[in-house]
């Protein structure tokens, strides 16, 4: 389930195979002197676990060797492993500041991941229990009694004989961190582009999590780093940082595009909306795959370019 990769002397890219949800994340693993840092940690899932400790073996360690986790957001398949790390050691849990309440209380990964007014446009997701699909996939994810200190975006944090410096990027999560290791040219990018694989899903964002508008803003941001090895938190990227910060951007544009062409066709529900971005069968696996349209929504509705019309919306 993890196939471990050597990147550097002392940092190793964990890839997760599986390429069907639920995906835990790829997860890094830095050693030093004290014994192993990891970032990510993927699922609560007894199967996958067992694949990073084989990985872990097969580069001499055991999980009990963790001393500290960072996290590079709050969303479930990055968070859940945790859980089953916490019953080998205590590492000290480092995660970014504004994900710590999505980690700590499931209400908040529901406003963050399927918002209210998500729900309220789409009627097909009233009832539906996401908590209760993600506690189904990525096992019991959240940190309920464990110590969590936070990082934030500008910090500068010393893992092993590395330094990296991090990035707020808000749009996919609220809290979402991207790690850049400048000597190495190395950008740890999580889950900020689209990649090959699960990541083929992404960019997936909310309007919670910081919408369209913050997310371009956040491709902005990273997109003048000087970076030479880009790798991502699903799958691989394709071909390089450049095109995959202009790949994202593009899927983003695009799917506003696709909005307002079939807006200009005629008035539509956001679900109409949905079917025509990703498919029936997509939305059967992810069915709240409905926030991205309404993060569109909103920021056209707030630029004034639609409105809405009895429970469809119309270009204006
Ligand atoms: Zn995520």
């Amino acid at each position: 389930m993890y196939k471990a990769h050597k990147i550097d002397d002392d940092l190793y890219f964990l890839h997760f195979t599986r390429k069907s949800w639920p995906t835990g994340s790829n997860i890094f693993v830095i050693p030093d002197r004290d014994g192993l840092n990891v970032i990510d940690t993927g699922l609560n899932e007894n199967a996958s676990f067992e694949g990073f400790e084989n990985c872990l073996a097969g580069l001499g360690y055991r999980v009990s060797d963790i001393h500290t986790v960072y996290l590079t957001h709050g969303h479930t398949d990055h968070i859940a492993g945790v859980n089953l790390i916490t019953n080998h050691c205590t590492p000290r849990i480092y995660l970014s500041e504004k994900s710590i309440p999505e980690a700590r209380k499931p209400a908040m990964q529901e406003h963050y991941c399927l918002p209210e007014s998500v729900r309220k446009i789409v009627p097909e997701l009233q009832n539906f229990d996401i908590l209760a699909n993600f506690e189904q996939s990525c096992g019991r994810w959240w940190l309920e009694d464990i110590e969590i200190a936070p990082i934030r975006g500008g910090d500068r944090l010393t893992i092993g004989k590395y330094t990296f410096s991090t990035i707020l990027v808000p749009g996919h999560d609220i809290g979402l961190l991207v790690f850049y290791e400048p000597s190495l040219k190395l950008l740890l990018s999580t889950d900020l582009f689209q990649s090959t694989g699960p990541g083929s899903a992404l960019p997936w964002y909310t309007s919670t999590a910081g919408g369209v508008g913050e997310y371009l803003s956040s491709l902005q941001r990273v997109e003048g780093l000087d970076v030479e090895q880009v790798l991502p938190s699903h799958g691989f990227v394709r071909n390089g940082f450049s095109d995959a910060v202009e790949v994202t951007r593009s899927v983003i544009k695009s799917r506003e595009q696709k909005i307002l062409q079939a807006l200009q066709d005629g008035r539509k529900s956001c679900r109409q909306l949905d079917k025509l971005l990703f498919g029936e069968f997509l939305l059967e696996i992810c069915p709240w795959f409905s926030t991205i349209t309404e993060a569109h929504l909103v920021a056209l509705k707030n630029d004034n370019r639609i409105a809405d019309d009895d429970g469809c919306y119309v270009v204006i």
